[in-house]
């Protein structure tokens, strides 16, 4: 039994109605001022939908990145306020970062709703799930990981997610950084995989008859 087998309520991907196969395309640790222009450029370019796991501390420091995603009709979602790993935080720091994060999406965007919740590194416990429940926010990890994070080429990203698509997956992508990640004069190119990868899942995906929904289109 894996460690998310052993929680409650943690959905790794959705339930694929009768309708036509989808897939969920997430994107976790941004808003990067360079990074998520360009990604939502994709996502428009193409009419797709995409859900944004954001870090708090960047959604305050980016605000019309925000409003553009919500605009655009993407789904905003909680990635807590500073990205720590919340295992090692104290409940009373769990509970905050949440919170916190949810009070800067909202203070960005005030149409924006937050429904989910994503735990930096896909660490999750028994308590930061109470606490996103508490907010009324549902846990949502992954299924599909093709490790863009680590650069690994573009054609291993794509041929990642290709390979293990199926409906009802999750996609785990990156539009950004986590603070304690980010080095000195790394902002040029960062996840310039990830956007080129897009560019051609896309495509790919729709071929295979698949829709691109954002989580709050799950049908
Ligand atoms: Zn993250």
């Amino acid at each position: 039994m894996s460690h998310l087998d052993s929680l409650s309520k943690v959905y790794s991907e959705c339930a694929n109605g009768a309708g036509q196969p989808s897939v969920y395309l997430t994107f976790d640790d941004g808003p990067h001022p360079s990074c998520t222009p360009k990604v939502l450029d994709v996502l428009a370019q193409h009419r797709v939908s995409a859900t944004f796991f954001v870090i708090g501390a960047y959604a305050a420091d980016q605000p019309a990145l925000i409003q553009r995603m919500i605009t655009e009709g993407h789904e905003v979602a909680n990635h807590t306020m500073t990205h720590p790993d919340l295992s090692e935080c104290e409940p009373g720091v769990v509970q905050r970062e949440i919170f916190d994060a949810n009070r800067a999406i909202k203070a960005a965007c005030p149409r924006a709703s937050v429904r989910y919740m994503r735990a930096p590194y896909g660490i999750w416990t028994e308590q930061v799930i109470a606490s996103a429940a508490s907010l009324g926010l549902s846990a949502v990890h992954w299924s599909a990981d093709p490790r863009d994070w680590f650069s690994p080429g573009v054609d291993a990203i794509v041929d990642a997610v290709l390979a293990s698509v199926r409906p009802g997956a999750i996609v785990l992508l990156h539009d950004g950084c986590p603070p304690s990640e980010m080095k000195p004069g790394s902002d040029a190119g960062l996840r310039s995989q990830t956007i080129l990868a897009l560019s051609r899942i896309i495509p790919a995906l729709h071929d295979r008859g698949f829709a691109m929904r954002s989580l709050s289109q799950q049908h």
